[in-house]
Formats: C-alpha cells, sequence, structure tokens
C-alpha cells in the first residue's frame, strides 16, 4: 500500500522542522489526484507509523488538491473535479498540470500554529 511511503514521506519532513515531535498536535497535507491516495488507507497508514512514537498524539488532516488543466490554445489554466474538462474557449484536450504534489500545508503544535512560510514542499 503506497500510502505507508507518502507517510515516511511526510515523517522526514515534520523531522526537518523546528520542533519536537511529541509537540505536534496536527499535519494539515495536501496532494493532488496524482498521487492517488485514499484516505481511509492514508489515515490507517499514519495511526499505524506514529503508534509508539513521538507522533504518536498528532492527528493528520488530509486535504485532496483538484485537476490543474493547462490550455495550450489561450494559455489559461484553470482547477477541476473533471479530468477530462475541456477549456472554457473550446479547447476540448486541456493538458495536466502537476498533479503528484504533496504539501505539508501547515503543522499545529500545542501551544501555536505555523503555516508553510516556514515548512519544506516536497518533490
Ligand atoms: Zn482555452
Amino acid at each position: 500500500m503506497h500510502e505507508f511511503s507518502i507517510v515516511d514521506s511526510l515523517i522526514k519532513l515534520i523531522d526537518r522542522q523546528p520542533f519536537d515531535s511529541h509537540e505536534i498536535k496536527s499535519v494539515v497535507v495536501s496532494a493532488g489526484p496524482m498521487r492517488g491516495i485514499d484516505e481511509n488507507c492514508l489515515q490507517w497508514a499514519w495511526k499505524e507509523t506514529i503508534h509508539d512514537t513521538m507522533l504518536e498524539k498528532a492527528t493528520l488532516i488530509f486535504k485532496p488538491l483538484p485537476w490543474v488543466l493547462h490550455c495550450k490554445q489561450c494559455d489559461k489554466k484553470f482547477e477541476t473535479e473533471d479530468f477530462g474538462a475541456p477549456c472554457q474557449c473550446g479547447n476540448p484536450n486541456p493538458t495536466l498540470s502537476g498533479g503528484d504534489e504533496l504539501t505539508l500545508e501547515s503543522l499545529e503544535i500545542f501551544e501555536d500554529q505555523y503555516d508553510n512560510s516556514i515548512l519544506n514542499k516536497t518533490d
């Protein structure tokens, strides 16, 4: 189940942050649709992985991202739930732009909140 390797990547990112893992209350993560993440599997992998670690109290909050398509005809980028959506200009075949993002959006520690201005993106 590839959700375990995603959790491993997340934990490596969290380990690079300037606070102790046991202080972390929640972790907000976003991922593009190409990652193919099943949220139930991800939550299960998360709980299995953090069990008996410093991160044991941390909650994972998962935000799935929409598809981002790019139209070569009018050079527009747009978000959509539908991978096969046409562009508004009439082009039926906009190309996929990204979709494999995996980003640590924010961390909440038991005292404060940190946003992604101090966190690193994966890739
Ligand atoms: Zn277009």
